[in-house]
């Protein structure tokens, strides 16, 4: 006789909540019906142990599509439940799990994705696809009937006699109209695919078709055979010793599918203070624009359970692509609580941890390999050391400037070469400066007057530069003597000591402000090194950077202007000429000239001005061969 009962808690409040907020993630209720089938498995073998129910090896959890009959089955041969238990575990516990659920995890305006979609709501999320749920199941124990669950809507109930005669369970799932792709074969592949992979137990999937009639004289076809959806042995498990390079290639391949060769990888391999397992790999970036997207898989003891989930994995980490296994993470509560957690932030400073001591024993131990990476990796380091200051102190001293010829120093070897007269504490020359150039091209006349007196300039050319520099100098990386200055700010080390006339500065500048008729034009005086170059624009340094950060930002389309000077080499003969001969439109030619032979050399002229120009060389070069 069948027996009916109706399921006791809040059941019509929760349904609708539990099919709302994993819409988005509609697809885990295959993961929940596989790992309970995985559970149940894992159960029996712990039953096998103690002798209760015989030895096997051929456990297995087969999933089965039948588009015909419009369902999908996921059968185990585990432990099985008894009607009693199904009655408790089914009809209850799993709605006193949603309802602390319920209670710790409020969702957030607009909210749906990340942890919201991962809690294991169980059993019950397979009526998010499903008109009709039917459990047939036989216990281990002694003497106990098979029994039949079946449920329409997840909140009542018929129990009665089933036909099943093997130890286990099978879940039928009779999928609704709306979700018929899980009636696809490889829509069900795919989603096993990434829920399933590396499950601790055997996974088939197979197709349940009728058979087509044989052909006259011909062999009756065979049914294909299911296929093996995973793999219970995920590389991360075994030791890191037992490890090829070649088997991490793959792997790498494989489940990420980047055809790239990785650059190196890190297998986590801790059991204390916490059981955490996993490789993570750092790929190559071919730009700096690449998200890191869906590229840390997390898991839960061979279950997936999401793809970058930050609060695990420090968000600057998100850049490499790798699992990790945490079994004893607590994912059955919200993020909120994630992020308050001891525990998942001692991992996450754990995992921080491994990869600047990877970087750096890369740095000592292998620094020609190191720097042919660098250029992929530098983005990250960088972006890692702005967030996190226990990752910059560890790897500080791995962090590498390359130059603009191509050589590769830390900042040490860089002052060291550069700046030695910097090393030792010097009260009179605070500064320590590293030159550097953000546009080699459009810099390379200022690029060679450093090169000219054997000094070193880095190339500081991606957009967390900016940052990291501010970092290095004001930031949690705090050097107070070091600075950082473009090769047309500071013009260090590319002039003499030499005291300019104040009079005759003033003067010039009056002359430059008439010829090129421009107020507000400062005129700077000093001895360049090279005799051959006139003058030149030097840009200030912080008020440069204020003002690209105030682009960048775009804030009410204010721009702080930045403030500029044309720096006149007292020692060249142009520039003296000019300081000593009267007014006249030579002069004022010769000034505009030197102006805009200054401003070429950084950027090309505007079209009008290049007009000007052009012409002004010409008249220029015409007087030259008069007087000639
Ligand atoms: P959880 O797996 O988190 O306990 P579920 O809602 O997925 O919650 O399942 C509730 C309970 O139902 C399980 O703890 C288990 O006792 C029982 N159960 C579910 N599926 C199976 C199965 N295939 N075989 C045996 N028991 C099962
Ligand atoms: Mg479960």
């Amino acid at each position: 006789m069948a027996e009916r009962g109706n399921i006791s808690i809040h059941a019509q409040n929760i349904m609708p909540v539990i099919k709302r907020w994993l819409y988005s993630d509609k697809d885990i209720f295959l993961r929940e019906m596989v790992s309970n089938g995985c559970d149940a498995i894992a159960k029996c073998k712990v039953l096998a142990r103690s002798g209760k129910v015989p030895q096997e090896d051929d456990y297995r959890v087969d999933v089965i599509v039948d588009s015909e009959k419009g369902t999908l089955k996921i059968v185990d041969n585990g432990i099985g439940m008894t009607a009693d238990e199904v009655k408790r575990f089914i009809a209850q516990v799993a709605f006193s799990g949603a309802e602390e659920f319920l209670k710790k995890y409020k969702p957030e305006e607009g909210e749906n994705s990340g942890i919201i979609g991962h809690f294991g709501l169980g059993f019950y999320s397979a009526f998010m696809v499903s008109d009709k749920v039917t459990i047939d199941t036989l216990s281990w124990q002694p003497g106990e009937k098979a029994v039949r669950w079946e449920s329409e809507d997840g909140m009542s109930y018929e129990m009665s006699d089933s036909d099943r005669t093997q130890r286990g369970t099978t879940i039928t799932l009779h999928i609704s109209r709306e979700d018929e792709e899980y009636l696809k074969l490889w829509t069900v592949r795919s989603t096993l695919e990434k829920y399933c992979s590396f499950m601790p137990v055997e996974i088939y999937l197979s197709e349940e078709k009728p058979l087509e009639e044989p052909k006259e004289g011909e062999e009756a076809p065979k049914p294909r055979e299911p296929e093996k959806v995973n793999d219970t042995h995920p590389l991360w498990l075994k030791r890191p010793a037992d490890v090829t390079d070649e088997e991490y290639r793959e792997f790498y391949h494989k489940v990420f599918h980047d055809y790239d060769e990785p650059l190196f990888w890190i297998h986590l391999n801790a059991e204390y203070p916490f059981n955490l397992k996993g490789i993570l790999y750092f790929p190559r970036i071919r730009n700096e624009f690449t998200s890191g997207e869906g590229l840390v898989k997390l898991y839960n003891n061979q279950v997936f359970v999401a793809d970058n989930i930050k609060e695990v994995i420090p968000e600057f980490l998100m850049l490499l692509k790798g699992a990790i296994d945490c079994p004893d993470l607590p994912l059955n509560v919200s993020r909120s609580f994630l992020q308050n957690d001891g525990y998942v932030k001692k991992m996450s400073a754990y995992i921080t941890r491994k990869v600047a001591d990877r970087l750096v024993s890369e740095f000592t131990e292998k620094r020609e390999d190191y720097q042919k990476y660098w250029d992929d990796i530098h983005p990250f380091v960088k972006y890692g050391c702005i967030r996190d200051a226990k990752f910059y102190d560890r790897v500080k001293d791995a962090i590498l400037f390359k130059t603009v010829d191509g050589s590769y120093m830390t900042i040490a070897e860089y002052l060291e070469k550069n700046c030695p007269q910097a090393a030792d504490a010097d009260e009179d020359k605070p500064e320590q400066v590293v030159c550097y150039a953000s546009d080699p091209k459009r810099q390379a006349q200022m690029i060679d007057l450093y090169k000219a007196q054997g000094k070193d300039v880095v190339l500081m050319d991606t957009m967390i530069d900016n940052n990291f520099m501010s970092f290095l100098e004001y930031g949690a990386g705090r050097d107070d003597r070091l600075r950082f200055k473009r090769v047309d700010a500071a013009l260090d080390g590319l002039t003499e000591d030499e005291q300019a006339d104040e009079t005759v500065r003033e003067l010039l500048e009056k002359k430059f402000r008439k010829a090129l008729g421009q107020e507000d034009l400062e005129v700077k005086l000093s001895s360049f090194k090279s005799e051959e170059l006139p003058a030149m624009i030097t840009v200030d340094e912080e008020s440069r950077r204020m003002s690209e950060m105030s682009r960048a930002w775009g804030r009410g389309g204010f721009e702080m202007p930045e403030k500029r000077a044309l720096t006149l080499n007292q020692r060249h003969p142009l520039i003296r000429r000019l300081a000593a001969s009267g007014d006249g439109e030579l002069d004022d030619m010769l000034c505009q000239q030197v102006m805009d032979l200054s401003e070429m050399a950084r950027s090309p002229l505007e079209s009008e001005r290049m007009v000007a120009f052009l012409k002004r060389s010409n008249r220029i070069l015409t007087l030259l061969a008069e007087r000639a």
